[in-house]
């Protein structure tokens, strides 16, 4: 972002699964808890321990900072693998031997597939790889629930979807007006559902503005 503002990168996500969601946790900072938001966070909790940790050669980094100055986005990652490989790049905290880093996302509930957490996750590796200046080819989403890994290529589609989408981000902040309903199947499990009232078209802010206008006509 041009004004060195920098976006959360779990609204990659946001974005991805709902252009009006994210406009109105972003701009509008609405929020709402529902039983799919309240799990989540409870198992994201739990893994939120800023922690390094050896085993076999490999390093596991939790909780680990990232930013990108190129995307305006900035977060965390649960987890960071660094795999030891002559093929990879040295990391000045790791000492001298060369490394591969494998980011993972945790996601509540059971193996599936969202392309939104792909993005966020695509997202995380272009912030480490301009960090450090290293490549990386693959990350993991890991399934709390059930306990189970899937592995995302980060390919060059996926890797211009992640930017288009930071930059379309950083727009509508920019412009400060939250895109219209797309109602669809997911409004169901969405927590701004009673907020966001799909069906009303324009921000909530501005369906809100329109009812005390009415509610004063009548009081006048
Ligand atoms: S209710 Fe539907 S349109 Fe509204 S924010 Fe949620 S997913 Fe988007």
């Amino acid at each position: 972002m041009e004004d060195g503002r920098l976006i959360p990168l779990s609204y990659i996500s946001q974005y991805c699964f709902c252009k009006r969601r994210a406009g109105l946790l972003l701009i509008e900072r609405q929020w709402n808890e529902n039983e799919y938001t309240a799990a989540g966070r409870l198992e994201h909790e739990k893994v939120h321990i800023q922690n390094t940790e050896r085993r076999q050669g490999t390093v596991f980094m939790s909780d680990m900072q990232v930013t990108s100055r190129k995307l305006g986005l900035s977060g965390k990652c649960d987890m960071v693998e660094a795999h030891p490989d002559p093929c990879g790049t040295v990391f000045p905290f790791l000492g001298e031997e060369k490394y591969i880093l494998f980011p993972i996302e945790y996601k509540h509930g059971g193996l599936r597939s969202n392309a939104e957490y792909e993005l966020q996750l695509c997202a995380q590796a272009l912030c480490l790889e301009e960090m450090y200046g290293c490549r990386i080819e693959k990350g993991a989403l890991f399934y709390i629930g059930s306990h189970r890994r899937k592995e995302v290529t980060f390919t060059d589609e996926y890797r211009e979807l992640t930017a288009k989408t930071a930059e379309s981000l950083s727009k509508m902040l920019e412009e400060g007006r939250v895109p219209a309903a797309e109602t669809a199947a997911k409004c169901g499990r969405c927590s701004l559902n009673d907020i966001c009232m799909p069906g009303v078209s324009g921000s909530a802010g501005e369906y809100m503005d329109k009812v005390y206008a009415s509610f004063k006509e009548v009081q006048e």
